[in-house]
């Protein structure tokens, strides 16, 4: 070990300050407030173990959460965390039901099997499969005798039903489908490696799955199967199907949106405030508790010792800390009320710790030295709104301003989320039941982000920086560095406003920044 052990003392090379020492020394501080001093080098990063607690029960293979919002997490973003050995957390600012089969899309992926396909009817025409090769960019289409998924399959329409076909843009499909009898299809449970022989061998670029009764299940492309890799890290249940978590209010009707989540496979569930400390919370915890024990709840968010108590009195598996650190969030302007992140996490972990309740830092991680801090500081996991949003599994379309293609991001408590009117319902607006809750008070912003390409590509680049931070201190775990941090031989240094700018790019005219 690299600091306090006895010759440490003899000789006088105690250095830095432990995490208490640093979070006891003054003000709140927060991430960029801080250094990590280095330690002593005898692995390489690959060596670097990973594995996290995100509750009392449930392990990652990579200390990893993207945040319940809904321009972050949906199941495109859930599914790209588990697979990349995280877990996503479905947002609840919608329908009880759509958030629901967003948890179910997740908890039946099957890598390369496509479960919610684009599906048509024989009554629609080629208008409409014009207009969906234009929009997504493929026309290989199911159709099935209601037009949607799970109904029975009847045909498919192929570039090559349509290519040579010039006439009327109004001819129904069933005039120029492939008809089922002619159709190659495999039957649903079929193995990947099965299906994708049978793709080979027939030469087909699409494979229905269907059901005994013919019923539609899924859709299998070539396209996919070529770019089907192996995710070793994947995170998963005892079904090997992958874990996913859901955010619920504490109202009455969040028990109905609870049931329909239960029914969907929830593997936790997390309670979504911004200060946890309340009865409304304490109840919820106790009625999850008692109607759903093999259910773990996240509660929070919490950043003080006595918040924590309460609610791990309750019966909380997990907390989430952070009230007002997030990258859109006014918060602790409007409220006056919230901690430095980093006093908060650290704080709050110590106590959660005697518990044996782990902790998640929530809201203003900005880079990998941010979540390599975090858990240096007693985190189990980080849980991530901004670094995140703007990649291609973030809900919402892109959209250029001045050149840059950018998404939007915006806080929960944005008033553009509390008072979202599409087709996917909003929660919040719900709940402004009485005259008085009408003028709403926000607590968050509602911007853009620019595009960052796919999680699959980003996550990657997450877990090997962290592991070559941990690397750097001489940690070869997440649970070493957390004993570490523990016996005070992990030291710290507060760092002055010229030591930070001194630690960031200086002095030069220009530069390009690529981070991978
Ligand atoms: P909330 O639903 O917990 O609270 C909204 C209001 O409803 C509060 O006044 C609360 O006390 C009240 N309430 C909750 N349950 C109740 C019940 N059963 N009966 C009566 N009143 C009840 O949501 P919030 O704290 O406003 O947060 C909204 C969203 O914004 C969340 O997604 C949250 O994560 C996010 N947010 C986060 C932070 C942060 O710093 N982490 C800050 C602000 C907002
Ligand atoms: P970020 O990672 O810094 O962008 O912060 C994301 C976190 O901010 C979320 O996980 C929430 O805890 C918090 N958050 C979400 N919406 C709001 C809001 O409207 N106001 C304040 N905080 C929010």
């Amino acid at each position: 070990m690299a600091f306090a052990n006895g010759n440490d003392f003899a000789e006088n090379l105690i250095d830095g300050l432990s995490a208490k020492e640093l979070v006891d020394s003054g003000n709140g501080i927060t991430y960029s407030d801080l250094i990590i001093l280095p330690g002593y080098i005898d692995f390489v990063p690959q060596e670097v173990e990973l594995k996290c607690r995100l509750t009392k029960r449930i392990c990652l293979n990579a200390p990893l959460a993207s945040s319940p919002m809904d321009t972050v997490t949906e199941s495109d973003m859930a599914v790209a965390l588990a697979l990349s050995g995280g877990i996503g957390i479905i947002h609840h600012n919608c329908l009880p039901e759509y958030q629901a089969s967003e948890v179910q899309k997740v908890k039946k992926y099957k890598h390369g099997f496509i479960r919610d396909p684009i599906v048509l009817s024989p009554n629609d025409t080629i208008a409409d499969v014009l207009q969906i090769k234009e929009r997504y960019g493929f026309c290989g289409i199911p159709i099935t005798e209601n037009g949607k998924l799970g109904g029975k399959l009847v045909g498919m329409v192929t570039s090559r039903d349509i290519d040579f076909l010039d006439k009327s843009r109004e001819l129904t499909l069933d005039k120029i489908m492939t008809k089922l009898e002619d159709l190659v299809t495999a039957p649903s449970g079929i193995k990947l490696s099965d299906a994708n022989a049978i793709l080979q061998k027939n030469k087909k670029g699409k494979l229905p799955i269907v059901s005994a009764s013919g019923n539609l299940d899924a859709l299998i492309a070539r396209t996919d199967l070529k770019k089907a890799k192996n995710y070793p890290l994947s995170a998963k249940d005892d079904n090997k199907q992958l874990l996913v978590g859901a955010a619920i209010s504490t109202r009455e009707e969040d028990k109905h949106r609870l049931g329909l989540l239960v029914q969907a496979g929830v593997d936790v569930i997390v309670l979504d405030s911004s200060q946890g400390n309340s009865v409304y919370q304490v109840d919820m915890i106790k009625f999850i508790k008692r109607t759903y024990p093999q259910l773990d709840v996240i509660a929070g968010n919490v950043v003080t010792k006595k918040q924590a108590k309460n609610l791990i009195d309750a019966g909380a598996d997990g907390l989430r800390v952070g009230m007002g650190s997030g990258s859109i969030c006014i918060t602790q302007e409007v409220m006056a009320v919230g901690r430095a992140q980093v006093t908060a996490v650290y704080k709050v972990a110590e106590y959660a710790a005697k518990h044996g309740v782990p902790v998640i830092a929530d809201g203003g991680i900005s880079s990998i030295g941010h979540i390599i801090k975090a858990l240096s500081l007693g985190a189990s996991a980080v849980m991530m709104g901004s670094m995140l949003a703007g990649t291609t599994e973030a809900p919402g379309e892109y959209f250029y301003a001045d050149g840059v293609r950018l998404k939007k991001y915006r806080g929960m408590g944005s008033i553009e989320a509390m008072t979202r009117a599409d087709n996917k319902g909003s929660a919040m607006s719900r709940y402004f039941h009485n005259e008085s809750d009408q003028l709403k008070v926000a607590q968050g912003v509602s911007g853009s982000i620019a595009d960052k390409g796919s999680v699959m590509n980003y996550i990657p680049y997450l877990i090997t920086g962290i592991k070559h931070g941990l690397q750097d201190i001489g940690a070869r775990s997440l649970k070493q560095l957390k004993e570490m941090m523990e016996r005070e031989e992990l030291r710290f240094e507060l760092r002055s406003h010229s030591a930070q700018q001194e630690g960031n790019v200086h002095g030069l005219f220009s530069y390009e920044k690529r981070l991978y």
